[in-house]
């Protein structure tokens, strides 16, 4: 997948538009991300104990790669990953920012 887990994202749809976050968890088999901040969901927590209150806790739901891009660490722009190998005919391929063309 394309945003790893570490990733900073910016969202370029849904209510979040247009705001950056932290990529906090990466899900590759449905091509989703935890971003953290993005996209939250209200949740009614029940009161752990007699005589407490229950409360409403907000918990970011993972988001769809294709709703967000990866923020470049070195142009800090948004930008589209590339690949490229580091070393000649070697598998192990790394991702390049396709704006500045630096690792990331
Ligand atoms: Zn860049």
């Amino acid at each position: 997948m394309k945003i790893h887990k570490g990733d900073t994202v910016l969202i370029i749809s849904g209510k979040d538009k247009s705001r950056k976050g932290k990529v906090l968890e990466a899900f590759p088999k449905e091509g989703r991300i935890l971003v953290e901040g993005m996209n939250l969901r209200k949740k009614h927590q029940r009161p752990k104990k007699s005589g407490e209150k229950g409360q409403i806790v907000e918990l970011p739901r993972p988001i769809h790669i294709s709703n967000v891009k990866l923020v470049c660490q070195k142009c800090e722009k948004a930008t589209k990953v590339g690949y490229k190998s580091k070393i000649k005919n070697q598998k192990s391929k790394i991702r390049i920012c396709k704006k500045c063309g630096q690792e990331v």
